[in-house]
């Protein structure tokens, strides 16, 4: 092992302190979280790509690709893989990655995947730690991808300063999410299988969706791509890159990045106060006796908020609608 604490070896490109870094954050260890605070003020260089779209739309086969095309431009990449259906962690989501297994070896590539299991604070927050330690590693270029395209996908990408939704002809379903604004516009859209017959079809499809919003400063570029055979992926890079160009002139990636980062310190706070509000009721036998009186519909439910957020957080939630702590 070398000399040098965990912060010091992560900072100096360690790969395996950077992977030791991520299991504590991910596993919420207040190890993992005193790290962060550390290497908090490194971080902030890493141009954070995310990718996003169906499960089977080629989202690691581009990824592969633009890893090749960005090692040859000598950035050093980190891929976090994020699955939040998936209970598997590591090798189960790896193990088909075949396009990402040419980049194992290189020391200049860190690949890492997440599913639910592993994260136990909550796969959002481990996702940011996670990407914060790689770009304090000196990642130059970080790929957050994630499957699918519900709420929380999206919770994930949303660290990104580019956002790319991968389609492929015939995935209907990030289709009918962008419809129905489900999905917001992403930054970027790669239609994938450009050799699929049908490519065409789709990017007539997404341009009209598109075309139904004009008002947006930066009209979302769509490039069709053949990931297996990098084809048109120098293209999609360039997009990317004209992305980040507009972000940084226009002040918007210092607005993403503080609306990113309020956010998520929200998101946490939140999500923490939620779980300690449940240990909190469980522990104590007059909160619980609430909970029963609720049920059995001698005390109305929102008294018996009142009690608990003032026996719990000290919040008097009085008739004024305000809150303050007493
Ligand atoms: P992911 O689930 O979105 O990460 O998708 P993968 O990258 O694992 O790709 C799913 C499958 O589609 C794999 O068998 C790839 O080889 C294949 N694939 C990826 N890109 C293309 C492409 O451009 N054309 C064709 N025909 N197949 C592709």
């Amino acid at each position: 092992m070398t000399d040098g604490t965990l912060a010091e070896r992560l900072m100096a490109g360690d790969k395996r302190a950077l992977a030791r870094a991520i299991t504590l954050v991910e596993s919420d260890d207040p190890a993992g979280w005193d790290l962060v605070r550390e290497i908090y003020p490194h971080t902030g260089k890493a141009a954070i790509v995310g990718l996003t779209g169906a499960p089977g739309s080629g989202k690691s086969t581009l990824i592969g690709a633009l890893t090749k095309l960005r090692r040859e431009a000598e950035r050093d990449v980190a891929v976090l893989s994020i699955d939040p259906s998936s209970p598997f962690t590591h090798g189960a989501l790896l193990g088909d990655r075949i396009r990402l297994t040419e980049h194992f070896l290189d020391p200049g590539v860190f690949i890492r995947s997440m599913a639910n299991r592993g994260a136990l604070g909550g796969l959002s927050e481990a996702a940011l730690q996670a990407a914060l330690l790689m770009d304090a590693a000196g990642k130059d270029d970080v790929f957050l991808e994630t499957v699918g395209v519900g709420q929380a996908e999206v919770d994930i990408i949303d660290h990104a300063d580019t956002i790319v939704l991968v389609l492929m002809p015939g995935s209907g379903d990030s289709i009918q999410a962008l419809k129905a604004g489900i999905m917001e516009i992403p930054d970027v859209i790669a239609i994938n299988k450009m050799d699929n017959p049908a490519a065409k079809t789709m990017l007539n499809e997404v341009r009209s969706i598109l075309a139904l919003d004009r008002s947006r400063d930066w009209n979302p570029p769509i490039v069709l791509t053949e990931a297996v055979r990098g084809e048109h992926v120098p293209e999609l890079w360039e997009k990317v890159s004209e992305h980040r160009a507009f972000l940084e002139q226009s002040g918007q990636l210092e607005e993403r990045r503080r609306a990113n980062l309020a956010r998520e310190v929200f998101a946490v706070a939140a999500s923490r106060a939620g779980r300690h509000l449940e240990q909190a009721v469980a522990d104590d036998a007059e909160l619980l006796r609430l909970l029963a009186e609720v049920q059995a519909r001698e005390l109305d439910p929102l008294t018996a908020v009142r009690e608990i957020l003032e026996k719990v957080f000290r919040i008097d939630d009085g008739d004024d609608g305000g809150t303050r702590a007493s």
